[in-house]
């Protein structure tokens, strides 16, 4: 099968007066895995149902494999989409939902044969022919809903929240079983989610949606290492954001104050001193396991080797321990605002009780600054 490219080119998309998509512009490329990721009411839903033709885009161009779709019928544009609520025929067994859509489009009945025994074959459903949807579970049904979908060998694979009805041990199970299956196809998906970790395990690249803008596109890695901004910074993985005032500048060096922390001295790589001159509030973002936890009470000496002038350190006071297994998570307040600290654990490591004071050490290079 050939694997098309999906280009969004300046989509623009308003009910009444309401924008739901903003100029939205994206490559998805030949083969790819995407991931739109947003909070609910974002536009995740709005973009991909605009792909599949159920609904128009005022402005812009919608290109698969280069050829502008727009306008296009959904039964003319050959792409296949899995809905949320999988949408089965409840009347038919599970053989004749797959043969669906090739009944449509009147093939032969050897043909149809043929390709409903390979697409249960490939969602390895090939004894469930006779069954009806309510006699399955919740990830058979799922997988019927995909083997209708791939049946009708399409371009493009649309997928709106395919997992969120499942528990999360069969969520994980199928993520992979999706994943895999797509592999296999090599078929351009793309996939819509509100849920960060679904798409950081599965999706080659994604969008970060909000309010109908796409606040960025890249790798999972390059999305959680390098966020555009906090919005991103905040939806894409755990980030604490401290706030702070700048109160000035000395070569690549911010002058912050901190509420209840005093003031702290911040090295601005040089990529960032422009978009952070004219600032005069910043997001100071970091992840919990940036940081270093030790004692208020150990000496300097004592704290792991970093050239001391690239780490932050900051005070504050443990107010809860979690212990997740491989790590604790501890809630700590710094000045009057509260992180969330995560240390590895180690057996026979003592937790930080609540109330005990502490030194946060929080390495320069694992810092990123945004204007607030
Ligand atoms: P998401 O999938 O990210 O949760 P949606 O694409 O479903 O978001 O919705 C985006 C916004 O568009 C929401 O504010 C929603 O209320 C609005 N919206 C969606 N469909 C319609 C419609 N048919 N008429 C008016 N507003 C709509």
């Amino acid at each position: 099968m050939k694997k098309v490219a999906v280009q969004c080119r300046n989509i623009r998309l308003a009910y009444g007066s309401t924008e739901v998509l903003k100029d939205v512009n994206l490559d998805i490329a030949p083969g790819e895995f995407f991931a739109l990721l947003g909070p609910s009411g974002s536009g995740k839903s709005t973009l991909l149902r605009l792909i599949a033709g159920f609904n128009q885009h005022q402005q812009g161009q919608l290109l698969v494999d280069g050829l502008d779709i727009t306008g296009r019928a959904p039964a003319d544009r050959n792409i296949g989409m899995v809905f949320q609520s999988y949408a089965l025929w409840p009347h038919l067994n599970v053989w004749d939902n797959v043969a669906f859509g090739l009944v449509e489009r009147r093939l032969d009945r050897a043909t149809i044969q043929a390709k409903v025994g390979a697409a249960l074959d490939t969602v390895g459903l090939s004894a469930y022919g006779p069954r009806k949807p309510h006699q399955l579970s919740g990830g058979q049904q799922q997988r019927v809903a995909l083997a209708r979908t791939i049946v009708i060998e399409p371009q493009v694979l649309l997928l709106d929240e395919p997992l969120s009805n499942l528990d999360k041990t069969l969520r994980v199970q199928m993520r992979r079983e999706l994943l895999a299956l797509q592999r296999r196809l090599g078929i351009t998906t793309i996939f819509v989610t509100h849920d960060q970790e679904e798409a950081m395990t599965t999706a080659d690249r994604m969008a970060v949606l909000d309010k109908g803008v796409v606040q960025q596109v890249g790798t999972p890695m390059a999305l959680y290492d390098e966020p555009a901004n906090t919005f991103v910074a905040g939806f894409v993985g755990t980030m604490n954001q401290l706030q702070a005032q700048v109160r000035g500048w000395h070569a690549q060096t911010l002058t912050l104050a901190l509420e209840g922390l005093g003031e702290l001295q911040v090295p601005v790589p040089a990529a960032r001193v422009e978009a952070l001159a004219q600032a005069r509030q910043v997001a100071l973002c970091f992840r919990p396991h940036a940081l270093q936890v030790v004692a208020a009470d150990t000496p300097r000496d004592l704290h792991a080797p970093t050239a001391d002038a690239q780490t932050l350190w900051l005070p504050g006071t443990v107010e809860a321990a979690e212990f997740m297994g491989e790590s604790t998570r501890y809630r700590v307040r710094a000045g009057s605002q509260v992180l969330a600290v995560d240390q590895a654990h180690q057996p026979g490591r003592a937790q930080l009780t609540a109330g005990a004071p502490i030194r946060l050490g929080l390495a320069a290079a694992q810092l990123r600054l945004f204007a607030a």
